[in-house]
């Protein structure tokens, strides 16, 4: 199949739309990562996205909707809790997804079985736009290969899905450059299930209290359950070796600098490169936590444009935006992380 590039005009848009409605996929910006879009209410082409991804069956998707009203008019939910409307009015459109109880016109491949869905309504105008021309919700996850870092440019969508899609639409790179916050209100409390571009504050500040899945910071334990499917795998994997380094500014040029031959590589804040040996591969600066979640993974990427074999990577902070950046960082290292006092 041949692969097309479109700009976001708003004869493409259409055509994308159209093209969405009648079963196929397409990737598509949105102010996150690109996502891979099929039909949400179209089991069939939702099982594309699995295949073309390589996504385990097991993972499900969220939906993205483009007016808070299509949550009802397509049945996506059994009932809108109170505490949804509250979020909805703060944070939609915009980075948040929010576990609700699933509605009839789910299809199985989209929740993966559960009997809960995840829904998202994006701030991206192109994303608006799509789902609108379509007019249909969206089942759209990262538009990267199932276990690779996620894509924030087209570029990225192309060099992973090739052939495999029909459409990509170039909206340029991703203003957030992290996935989607997620939290749920199925569990007693609301939880939240993966940080992202709404922090953890932010949501306490509309919700009172809010509990932090062990798996946001924490590798699970053998046999435990993922409340998020999604976490429990290796995600956003550098082909090299990828290790943390928790160290302050010094003790890590240092155990850097130590280690440096050819093969060697520091995925490191900005503020480090001038006093590294190695090659380096810059992911922000040191205080700067929305420049982080927006080059993390093209940093991720650019680390397998090169033959190094070994990269030491800071650990990032945990608070605000900086904790969607160490909980994809420390998956892209398997949770691997050396701490020196
Ligand atoms: P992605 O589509 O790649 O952004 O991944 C979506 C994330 O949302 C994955 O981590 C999923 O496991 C999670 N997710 C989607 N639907 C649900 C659900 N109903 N319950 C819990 N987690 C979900
Ligand atoms: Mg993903």
């Amino acid at each position: 199949m041949e692969t097309r590039l479109l700009l976001p005009t708003k004869e493409n848009i259409k055509k994308v739309g159209c093209a969405l409605r009648d079963g196929m996929l397409a990737g598509i910006p949105t102010e996150t990562v690109y996502g891979l879009a099929a039909n949400a209410l179209d089991g069939k082409a939702v099982a594309q996205i699995f295949e073309a991804k390589g996504r385990p069956m097991d993972n499900p998707l969220i939906v993205h909707i483009s007016d808070f009203s299509q949550i009802e008019r397509f049945s996506l939910v059994s009932e809108i809790p109170e505490k949804a409307y509250k979020l909805a009015e703060r944070f939609w459109p915009g980075p948040l997804t929010v576990i609700m109880p699933k509605g009839t016109a789910i299809p199985d491949e989209v929740s993966a079985g559960l009997d809960t869905v995840a829904v998202r309504f994006p701030s991206h105008p192109v994303t608006k736009a799509v789902i609108t021309a379509a007019d249909r919700p969206l089942a759209a996850p990262s538009a990267n290969t199932s276990g690779s870092p996620s894509p924030t440019t087209a570029g990225h969508v192309y060099h992973d899905m090739q052939g495999k899609i029909p459409y990509i639409l170039d909206g340029g790179i991703c203003e957030v450059g992290v996935e989607s916050t997620v939290v749920t209100l199925c569990t007693p409390v609301p939880m939240l299930l993966r940080p992202g571009g709404i922090t953890l504050e932010q949501l306490k500040d509309v919700l009172g209290e809010v509990e932090v899945n062990d798996a946001v910071l924490h590798q699970l334990k053998d046999g435990e359950k993922a409340e998020s499917p999604g976490m429990k795998y290796k995600h956003y994997a550098p082909k090299a070796d990828l290790i943390l380094v928790k160290a302050d500014n010094e003790k890590y040029i240092g155990f850097v600098n130590e280690r440096a031959d050819e093969k060697t590589g520091a995925l490191c804040y900005d503020e480090d490169v001038p006093y590294l040996n190695v090659k380096t591969f810059a992911f922000g600066g040191k205080d700067d936590y929305t420049s982080q979640a927006n080059r993390l993974f093209d940093a991720l990427r650019e680390i397998d444009e090169t033959d190094v074999q070994t990269v030491y990577g800071r650990c990032p902070d945990t608070q605000g935006l900086a904790m969607a950046v160490y909980n994809r960082l420390i998956r892209s290292a398997g949770f691997e992380v050396i701490e020196l006092a």
